[in-house]
């Protein structure tokens, strides 16, 4: 069977591995493995949302409401928009999806950095458009600002604030003088993935949905309930943007296209903010000893605004064989090889299992 050229060169968006893998193929029981792969939130979500999720079980049956009153209701409270002003989905990689389909296509380009979130590649190369990348590893603005000159037919710019897989996050000022400078015809995306971290460790990096959208007509700003908030099974993300843009993405969306269960637990995730707090707290402590830990090792590492830190790797270690003697040991990392480069991923996790992984980590870059 023949299927659209643009499928050929699509590569797998590669998953971090799940736990249930590691049971099957080495065989440790489930509550011995430590997955430190996905950037989710190691402390599980709100006890609330948990409750008030299982109290709604019984309502499996019923589609969810296509409206999503309630949570736009709160998001719109949250962040001080208006109710067109927001679009929910399933993760904000369907809104991504719904941007690519909604703007890029065979005949004009599409601008990312080097290194970043693979789905931005992934999706642009279903709809056929041209991909440009950065030369320069993390977002360089200037470089940016060079390619969108030369290149004619630039609709849609990603910029990964902070970015994933590397941690870097541009500065809001760097980022408003830039898209002062971009036609309003390209799209700008603003994913947001991790902004909760990055405007917690340092104001200068805190993006307000809403002043980007009273300043530029071309901003798209995503959010997800899949990092900080703890909800990465639930599948629920959010784009925030002005009226046209809201509507003419709203047309791509399926119905019905999170679940009546994610539905409730967005919404009740947005009340605790006391749980984001802790863990926020939490999450930059244990990093201080991730970073400690690279420096007494000397292992270069990258500093991070987010829940995850890159470990760069010297050339006589490599990062899949680390990563694979670790999988066996029932710690899932991320290996950064798929991104070409020889660096580990580690999303910081609880106190305990951060020992654990130092432990093992260290006896293996040690040996090999
Ligand atoms: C996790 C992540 C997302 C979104 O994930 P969803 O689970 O689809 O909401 C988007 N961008 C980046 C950079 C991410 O790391």
């Amino acid at each position: 069977m023949k299927f659209n050229e643009e499928l050929k060169g699509i590569k797998n968006y590669s998953a971090g591995k799940p736990i249930e893998l590691v049971v099957r193929e080495f065989g440790i029981k489930p509550k011995d493995v430590i997955k430190l792969a996905s950037n989710e939130n190691p402390y599980g979500s709100s006890p609330k949302v948990v409750e008030a999720v299982r109290n709604i079980c019984d309502k499996m049956n019923l589609y969810p409401d296509d409206s999503m009153y309630e949570l736009k209701d709160g998001l719109t409270k949250r962040f001080n928009i208006e109710e067109d002003n927001v679009i929910i989905g399933a993760g904000s990689d369907q809104i991504l999806e719904f941007i690519i389909r909604a703007k890029a296509n065979k005949n004009n380009k599409v601008l990312m950095a080097k290194t970043t979130f693979a789905i931005y590649d992934i999706y642009s190369r279903s709809v056929g458009t041209t991909i440009l990348k950065t030369t320069s590893e993390g977002h360089n603005l200037e470089e940016f600002l060079d390619i969108y000159k030369k290149e004619k037919k630039i609709k849609i710019i990603f910029l990964c604030v902070p970015n994933n897989p590397t941690g870097e996050c541009l500065n809001k000022n760097d980022i408003y003088e830039f898209i002062k400078k971009i036609d309003q015809d390209t799209l700008i995306v603003i994913d947001g993935a991790y902004q909760e971290f990055a405007s917690f460790k340092d104001k200068e990096k805190e993006l307000y949905p809403k002043d980007l959208i009273n300043n530029f007509s071309n901003v798209i700003y995503l959010g997800t309930f899949s990092k900080v908030y703890g909800l990465g099974g639930m599948r629920v993300g959010y784009g925030i943007s002005n009226k046209e843009i809201i509507s003419n993405l709203t047309k791509l969306r399926p119905p019905f296209n999170i679940t009546t269960l994610s539905l409730k637990a967005a919404i009740e995730a947005l009340k605790d903010e006391d749980f984001i707090y802790k863990y926020l707290e939490n999450s930059f402590k244990e990093m201080k000893r991730y970073e400690e830990f690279a420096i007494q090792n000397k292992i270069k590492f990258i500093p991070s605004y987010t829940n995850f830190i890159t470990f760069l790797l010297k050339n006589n270690k490599n990062s899949t064989k680390i990563s694979n003697s670790l999988l066996k040991k029932g710690i899932i990392i991320r290996d950064l090889d798929a991104y070409g480069l020889n660096a580990i991923r580690i999303t910081i996790g609880k106190k305990e299992e951060n020992s654990k992984f130092f432990t093992n980590f260290l006896q293996i870059y040690n040996a090999g």
